[in-house]
């Protein structure tokens, strides 16, 4: 048999179509051309879509688990088989009666590609802006060394079924209003392997595989983000009979950062001068993940005023640059005034004739009241 379906979706043979139908709607996300344009990867779309189709079925499955393959040519024609099915096993034995194909399938491989793995990783703002290499411990199935995934304990090895003479599937004549029918199945003593493991390896118990912890070494480009995903290819699990292993795959959560928010590739921060500060203008040092820099606050800056810092961001994942680093200014107005600065400051105001101010008011662009206008007008 070429392809395992089970292990193409990920799921174990035993699953219910619930978990077979779940399996299938991730990986298609994850997978579709249009998400995922790679070639290697609508490969992959295909052969899962291949497998939901043949698993997602009751009668190809059965078909399926019983050692055929309902996609190929042999087994097609679906629906033809209902009815005659009570007595014959199943529907592919008997296009194999009438088509005498029976021959042709040959032993199913021990060999299974791996699952993919998935592991979470926490990193710091800077090390997202800038990139970096983290060691991480991964738990995953590897091929045995005792047995390089034979699966047969040191100094043995498989050997050929007696009971289907290796070819995985075993052959009965019966008798029948149509004449005599050949059906076949695959073969109870070695489970369509066509070989048997008398002494199977004592350190993985025959599967060829055995769970180990290792350290990775992961490179992490600059500019990830929150759920971006790290694909490491061939470092996910062995598959059984040390089958070529799975990917591994990073998912990147980023910690918050005591000063920065990120927004895109945007960082913002607030700081917050005094009164007097905003008027007269002052230089405010803000550490920035490029080092000490100086905040240049001009005289006369305004509450709500923003600074922008370019190239101080986080670094584009794709192509060059990086965001900026946005400064929000926010202007305190003293509090508590003693006597003196009382004074001082009903000086200034009357300097200034500011003493009864009546404010400013504008016509708001986005505001409540000209919203509400607009309603009124019917635009
Ligand atoms: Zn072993
Ligand atoms: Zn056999």
């Amino acid at each position: 048999m070429a392809t395992d379906y089970y292990a193409v979706l990920g799921v174990r043979r035993d699953a219910g179509p619930d978990e077979i139908k779940k399996a299938f709607r991730r990986l298609a996300r994850e997978l579709h051309p249009d998400v995922n344009p790679d070639p290697k990867t609508q490969e992959r779309f295909k052969e899962i879509n291949a497998a939901y189709e043949v698993l997602s079925d009751p009668q190809k499955k059965q078909v399926y688990d019983l050692g055929g393959d309902p996609l190929s040519a042999n087994g097609g024609g679906a629906g033809a088989g209902a009815g005659f099915g009570q007595g014959f096993g199943n529907f592919s034995d008997i296009m194999d009666a009438f088509f005498g194909t029976a021959s042709q399938r040959g032993p199913r491989s021990r060999t299974r590609r791996g699952q993919d793995a998935m592991i979470r990783l926490e990193i710091e703002l800077d090390e997202a802006a800038f990139g970096t290499t983290k060691d991480i411990q991964v738990d995953t199935a590897i091929v045995c060394n005792t047995c390089h995934g034979e699966g047969a304990a040191p100094g043995t090895t498989a050997q050929t079924c007696d009971m289907c003479r290796g070819r995985g599937e075993v052959s009965q004549v019966t008798r029948s209003f149509l004449g005599q029918v050949m059906t076949s199945r695959p073969c109870p003593q070695c489970q369509g392997f066509g070989t048997v493991v008398p002494n199977p390896c004592p350190e993985c118990a025959g599967d060829g595989r055995i769970r180990s912890r290792r350290t990775l070494t992961v490179k992490i480009p600059a500019g990830v983000d929150n759920g971006t995903r790290i694909q490491l290819a061939g470092e996910g699990e062995v598959g059984p009979g040390g089958g070529p292993a799975g990917d591994l795959y990073v998912e990147i959560r980023e910690l918050p950062h005591q000063m920065f928010q990120r927004r895109g590739d945007d960082l913002h921060c607030t700081v917050t001068i005094p009164m007097t500060a905003a008027a007269l203008g002052t230089k405010v040092p803000l550490e920035t993940l490029d080092g000490l820099e100086e905040i240049d606050i001009r005289p006369g800056t305004q509450s709500g005023q923003s600074i922008p810092l370019h190239q101080r961001g986080v670094t584009h994942l794709r192509g060059g640059g990086r965001g900026d680093l946005i400064v929000h200014v926010e202007v305190q107005t003293p509090g508590k005034l003693d006597p003196e600065q009382e004074e001082l400051l009903r000086r200034l105001a009357k300097l200034r004739g500011e003493e009864r101010p009546l404010g400013q008011f504008q016509p708001g662009q986005q505001g409540l009241f000209s919203r509400l206008k607009d309603a009124f007008n019917g635009r």
